[in-house]
Formats: structure tokens, sequence, C-alpha cells
């Protein structure tokens, strides 16, 4: 089969939908390669890396479209790439179409394959091309946390880990899941005191036995919220109830009862975040305080980091990707349910019944 990896043109976008290891794998397996030229760039890899693992280097977006019977990349196309899309080419990448019912239609007129990593299911009702990027922003939080709580950008001025003879900082984590869990090892490795919060006992149980003894767990109620940020110096946001918007655990409110300078990072933004004050932010803007307490809340985390998450990404991707060229989309998905979930749009139908009831078209 031909590949075609594009450079993303997406705003801010340095993410790549395949690495040279990726790339390596799939010549392997007598596949060809297009890689738009610089389309690593951003992410650390180079063209002569890409070319070294048996890439063809292509001078423009048009040509790698054209070339390719798939294409493998990170973010949804955009309006210039909705006409380089061919009918019966399968696109494979994020798409999030309820968010958007012109990308949408532009899919279905392209009568492409459109499979999206957000829906790939495995059947216990895990998402496995989701969870890379819930460890990054997961890990990632704590990192920016304890950035935002130094007093030259409006912090507490704690030192998470403390040092010998001053007590370390303590950090609450709202919900148990991948970036609760991740949140409180990063925040547990630096020495902090950690509370991590949930609803699910199970996870609440499993979280016990594994983390070490200075991560707290405690079933979140509002009671227990309440208590437990008066002394919190760093708080992160990390619950979801899938499919529906984020419960707002901490309400404006409660933000008095915070010590000032009390850093918020709600990982959760975007599902509409777990802090009434949350609304979006960027990497070029990523704070704002409201009632001296600093909130954190971007809603592409890992793309500041984009070397760790393009690896992190294409690990899950690749063997769907190498599924899809060694057999076809077809055979693929008829063997593998997991991969078949991924399927939204197929030759102008779609095929994923919660695309149609997000714009409320008959199905
Ligand atoms: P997850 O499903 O693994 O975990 C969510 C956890 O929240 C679950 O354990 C659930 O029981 C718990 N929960 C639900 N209601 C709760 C409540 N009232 N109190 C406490 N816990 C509660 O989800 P995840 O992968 O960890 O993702 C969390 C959020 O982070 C999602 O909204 C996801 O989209 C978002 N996310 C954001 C970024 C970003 O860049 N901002 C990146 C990745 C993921």
């Amino acid at each position: 089969m031909k590949i075609g990896v594009p450079k993303e043109i997406k705003n801010n976008e340095s993410r790549v939908g395949m690495t040279p290891a990726g790339v390596f794998e799939l010549t392997k397996n007598n596949h060809t390669v297009y890689v738009q030229t610089d389309a690593g760039f951003g992410s650390g890899f180079f063209n002569k890396d890409y070319e070294e693992a048996g890439a063809i280097i292509l001078n423009s977006i048009e040509d790698v479209y054209a070339a390719s019977d798939m294409i493998v990349k990170v973010k949804e196309p955009i309006e210039e790439e909705y006409t380089l899309i061919k009918p019966d080419q399968v696109v494979f990448t994020y798409f999030h179409f309820a968010s958007s019912e012109t990308l949408t239609r532009a899919m279905i007129n392209s009568k492409s394959i459109c499979i999206a990593y957000e829906t790939v299911e495995e059947k216990d009702g895990s998402l496995p091309l989701l969870v890379p990027m819930s460890e990054v922003a997961g890990r990632m939080s704590i990192q920016q946390g304890a950035k935002y709580l130094e007093k030259p950008i409006k912090g507490r001025g704690v030192l998470l880990g403390g040092v010998p003879g001053v007590p370390p900082g303590k950090v609450l984590v709202l919900g148990a899941g991948i970036v609760g869990m991740q949140a409180a090892k990063m925040a547990a490795g630096l020495g902090a005191h950690v509370t991590i919060m949930d609803i699910n006992m199970k996870q609440l149980r499993y979280v016990n036995d594994v983390m070490p003894n200075h991560v707290v767990t405690e079933f979140s109620s509002e009671y227990n919220i309440r208590k437990r940020i008066k002394e919190a110096d760093l708080i992160i946001g990390g619950v979801l109830i899938k499919g529906a918007k984020a419960p707002k655990l901490i309400t404006k409110d409660m933000l008095k009862d915070m010590r000032p300078g009390t850093v918020i990072v709600d990982v959760a933004v975007d599902q509409g975040g777990c802090f009434e004050t949350t609304k979006a932010t960027t990497h070029e803007n990523p704070t704002y305080i409201i009632d001296d307490v600093v909130h954190y809340c971007v809603a592409n985390m890992p793309g500041a980091v984009p070397y760790t998450s393009t690896v992190a990404l294409t690990n899950v991707t690749l063997p769907y990707v190498l599924r899809l060229a060694n057999q076809g989309w077809v055979k693929a998905c008829e063997t593998d349910t997991t991969l078949s979930k991924g399927l939204n749009i197929v030759k102008g139908r779609v095929v994923y019944k919660e695309i149609a009831e997000a714009f409320n078209w008959e199905t």
C-alpha cells in the first residue's frame, strides 16, 4: 500500500502522524511511505531520518495526498485539506466529528474512509488511542503546576518537594483515571504530599495498592473537596464522565476558601472543565487569575511536548496502521473489532451513530 504522512497545518500543531520507526516497519512490510518535506521537523525528526528509514520525501502536501492510498496524520483535516482527500482514500487520524458539522459534511463529500483515533475502542470500553495523550497531560500537569506555584508568576511561592526542615507542598488530584494516576505519580516523585479523589472505589483501592504511602486516597464528595482545598497548594482536575460534560467539582464560591497563590490545573478543560471558573487557554497565554487563584486551563497540553507526544501516539497507532496496510481496511476492520469501532464515515455514509445524533440527522 502507498501511505502518506502530510505535515500538520493546523495552528500550533507540531506533532506528526508517523515517526521514522513507523516508516521503517512499513517499508519492511513492502509498503511505500511518502512523507511531506519537514513533516517531522516540529517533533525533532528530520527528512534524512525518514529517508534512512525508507521513506520517499515529497515536496508538497498536494503530492502526498495525490500519491497515497492511506493518509496517517494527527489532527482532523482543515479546510485547505478537504479537497485533497480522494474517494476511497483511507484517512486515519483524530477527527472529533461531533464538534464540527462542516468537517463532517466535507468528509462525507470526499467519499473517503475516515477512521477516527478517538473512537477506536477495546471491548472493555477503553480508548487505546486516547490514553497516551492523557498520560502526557497528567504528567505535564504537575510540571506546569510546580512552575506556576513560583512567586514571580503569582503562585504561592511553594517548592512542591519542600527541603529538609520544610514540609513538602500539598497536591489534590480530582479523578484517579489516566490523567489523575500520572499526575499523582509525578507529584509523589517530587516528594509532594498527594491526596487523590475519585467516586470509583475499585479504582481507589487500586491506587492505594500501587502508590507510595504519601499518596492518600479519599472518596470524592463535596464535603471532602471543600475540606482539602483549604490546605492544597496545587489542585489537578482530571475527572471524566464519558460522553458528558465534566462535573463542576469546584465552584466559584469555593475559590475564596483557597489560599492566595494556589494553582489549579484543569486538564478536563476539553470537556468543559471541572472548575466553575475554567475557561480554555493556550500555550501562548496559559494562565489567568480569579480571586488570587492561578488557573491553568490549556486545552491541548500535549502540543507543548511534541516529541514525547508524537512518539507516544505513534507507539499505539502503528499496530493499526500496519494492519490496515497489510490487510486493507475492509479485512482489517472485519477481523479487528477494536479497530472497526474507529470507522466513522465510509464512502459518503456516516457509520458511527453518535455523529448523526450530534447533528440530529436521521440515520
Ligand atoms: P479517565 O476516564 O481515565 O478518568 C476519569 C476519572 O474521573 C475516572 O476514574 C472517574 O471515575 C473519575 N470521576 C468521575 N466523576 C468524578 C467525580 N465526581 N469526582 C472524582 N472523580 C470522578 O479519563 P482521563 O483519560 O484521565 O481524562 C480526564 C480528562 O482529561 C478528560 O476530560 C480528557 O479529555 C482530558 N484530557 C485533556 C487533555 C488536555 O490537553 N487538556 C489531554 C488529555 C486528556
